[in-house]
């Protein structure tokens, strides 16, 4: 049986690890046996593409060349510069997660294209989205994204009888996360998760670096010397920011450490640092940070509606977990001493892999329930505003609700003979709309012009495994119906082309990283083909030929657009559903071509809603 990866694609460090009779085990490094891989993808001054510690070492002397953090990116339709290239954050995160399986590929002697990824449980659908992309352009199918806490639990209660609840406490190198996770019978569930996505360790070093100046400075103006200027220097900045991360990690062990840099530069001066950092210096820098995720972990009890003294357990998870003060701190406010048993740095990889075994059939005996990080809604017209123009986040699946969840709610047309109604959707907290953030919108057309104000309108969410949310708005009064899938949030641009997208990302990775990505990814793809789920390169192919007229022009009908997409969530759902559905749905897209290409547009639309209800059932499976 194929092996399905479990992949850590942290911020700072990526993990990879695998199921092997029962039990996860993190795979090295065949050059070295490091079994972390530091996120950071860099281009050496003779154009070499660099992953991982050559690239973090490099990124000293050539900050401009190297990439790090790139998970704060995910989900941002932005590029950034690596050398003469310019690469948008899942590729990046692609160079990554290729890396990993390439190891994966050496360790177990066969080609790798199943992979379970973990993000943080505040990731948002752009987010998780922009991660699977990472996956599909590594040339690897995900078969899941799980949340990372979720995963952590997973490995460190095997097999428990009664009840437990969990708090995992994930202090990363730059997200933190929180949850509240149940164990009962084999069952997983999170009851409750909080966050924060920009808050962890490289806080700390920014902090330790600006007190690391502070002192320079101090030492410097004390012989009366002119101001210093160490910002107008990347390298000596990056070398303190370094020097600092060093001496936090030594003070996990030691209560004092000395620092020593020799040779900084502000402007045309030489400058020597020589100091020494005490333990409670650096507590006192971070107490507030740490302050925050004691706050997130009082949130998630409460969501949880549960006091600290029922917790049976809790968890330590991330590399800032090591320092001292946070479990500590967890101790005297949990009232309980923190498990960190399971190496920090490796227990969300080896959750996914159990994950990853899991789906892949291996006897491993337990399921897992997730929940929605966000509350989920759409804009309304406040009832309470007499002028009628302001608008309030009306919420439909409310945070906490375990996936896949399903729920719908009635609203009501805003005046007589109104014809359409946008649907627009927003996640968050906030009654107020514009505070949260919008992930997409559906119009429903075509409503009875002679329908008074206040006709019911149904709005239903589902909202699957990978979290990945389906609307749908039905005018109660005509069955007028309207679907969406918002996937990628308010990014995705409702005219782009996916398959276009993804072979120039292909191209330019191929550039980077010679053949050998195309190589593997070309490998995938027929495996995949083969196989029940089809890589994305084999969807890019089934698009392409609905996009391509006998090699004239992209086809710009509408009609054909939609089946563009009909045809894309066929393939999403193809995994899991049965032989009758697929045929069926296989039949319903031949159909719908011919019926596109007849211009038939009765005909279309109608099988068009009959597979779009097929796939919706599916999705609800
Ligand atoms: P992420 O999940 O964000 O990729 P990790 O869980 O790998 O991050 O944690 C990386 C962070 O842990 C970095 O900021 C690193 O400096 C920090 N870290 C690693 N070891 C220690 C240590 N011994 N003491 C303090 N911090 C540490
Ligand atoms: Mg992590």
């Amino acid at each position: 049986m194929e092996p399905i990866l479990g992949i850590d694609l942290g911020t700072t460090n990526s993990v990879v690890a695998v199921l092997e009779n029962g039990k996860p085990r993190v795979i090295a490094n065949p050059e070295n046996g490091e079994r972390i891989l530091p996120s950071v993808v860099g281009i050496d001054p003779a154009g070499e593409l660099l992953v991982g510690t050559a690239a973090l070492n490099q990124a000293v002397l050539y900050p401009e060349r190297t990439i790090r953090s790139i998970k704060r990116q995910m989900g941002r339709e932005i590029e950034v510069p690596l050398g003469e290239s310019r690469l948008s954050p899942p590729e990046v995160s692609a160079i990554i997660l290729r890396t990993l399986a390439r190891w994966a590929e050496a360790d177990l002697g066969r080609p790798v294209t199943k992979a379970v990824i973990t993000v943080p449980a505040f990731f948002n659908d752009s987010q998780r989205e922009a991660t699977r992309q990472a996956g599909r352009l590594a040339g690897l199918d995900v078969v899941r994204i799980v949340n990372e806490p979720t995963a952590a639990s997973l490995v460190y209660e095997p097999n428990c009888e009664q009840q437990q609840r969990i708090l995992v406490y994930d202090l990363g190198g730059g997200t933190f996360d929180v949850s509240i996770v149940s164990l009962e019978g084999g069952v997983v569930e999170v009851l409750a998760s909080h966050g924060d996505t920009h808050l962890g360790g490289d806080d700390f070093d920014q902090l330790l670096r600006s007190e690391l100046v502070d002192r320079l400075e101090g030492s410097e103006s004390g012989r009366g010397a002119a101001p210093l200027d160490l910002r107008g220097d990347v390298a000596t900045a990056a070398r303190l920011l370094r020097a600092a991360e060093e001496a936090k990690k030594r003070l996990s062990f030691e209560t004092f450490t000395a620092v020593r840099e020799e040779f900084l530069k502000s402007g045309d001066r030489d400058l020597h640092l020589e100091t020494e950092l005490e333990r409670s210096d650096f507590e006192e820098l971070i107490e507030p940070s740490l302050e925050r995720t004691i706050q997130c972990v009082d949130r998630a009890l409460e969501d949880a509606r549960m006091h600290a003294g029922q917790l049976d357990r809790v968890i330590l998870v991330g590399g800032s977990t090591r320092i001292p003060a946070v479990s500590q701190l967890l101790a005297a406010r949990l009232e309980q001493q923190p498990s960190a048993e399971i190496d920090p740095d490796l227990c969300v990889a080896l959750g996914a892999a159990v994950q990853g075994g899991l789906i892949a059939g291996e006897q491993v005996g337990r399921v897992l329930v997730d929940i929605t990080p966000h509350t989920l809604g759409i804009r309304v017209l406040d009832s309470h505003d007499p002028m009628r123009s302001t608008t309030i986040f009306a919420p439909i699946i409310p945070r906490r609700t375990p996936l896949p969840a399903i729920r719908s709610e009635t609203f009501q047309t805003a005046y007589d003979g109104q014809e359409a109604v946008e649907v627009e959707v927003f996640q968050g907290e906030s009654r107020e709309v514009e505070r949260n953030q919008r992930i997409g919108s559906l119009m429903l057309e075509d409503l009875s012009p002679h329908a008074p104000e206040g006709s019911p309108i149904s709005v239903r969410f589902t909202v699957n495994l990978n979290g990945i949310v389906e609307v749908r708005a039905v005018d109660r009064v005509t069955g007028q119906q309207a679907a969406a899938r918002l996937q990628r949030g308010t990014e995705t641009a409702a005219d782009s082309d996916p398959a276009a997208q993804h072979r120039a990302s292909q191209e330019r990775l191929g550039n980077l990283l010679g053949e050998s990505l195309l190589a593997a990814a070309g490998v995938s793809a027929t495996e995949g083909q083969a196989q029940s789920e089809p890589s994305e390169l084999a969807q890019a192919a089934n698009q392409a030929d609905v996009n391509q007229q006998e090699g004239g022009e992209p086809d710009e009908r509408p009609a054909i657009g939609e089946l563009r997409t009909l045809r894309a969530k066929v393939e999403r759902v193809r995994g899991q559903a049965s032989e009758a559905d697929v045929q069926e749905m296989d039949l319903l897209l031949t159909k719908l071509r011919e019926a596109a290409d007849a211009e038939h547009e009765e005909e279309f639309k109608n099988l068009a809603a009959q597979l779009d209800d097929l796939l919706f059932y599916l999705d609800e499976a």
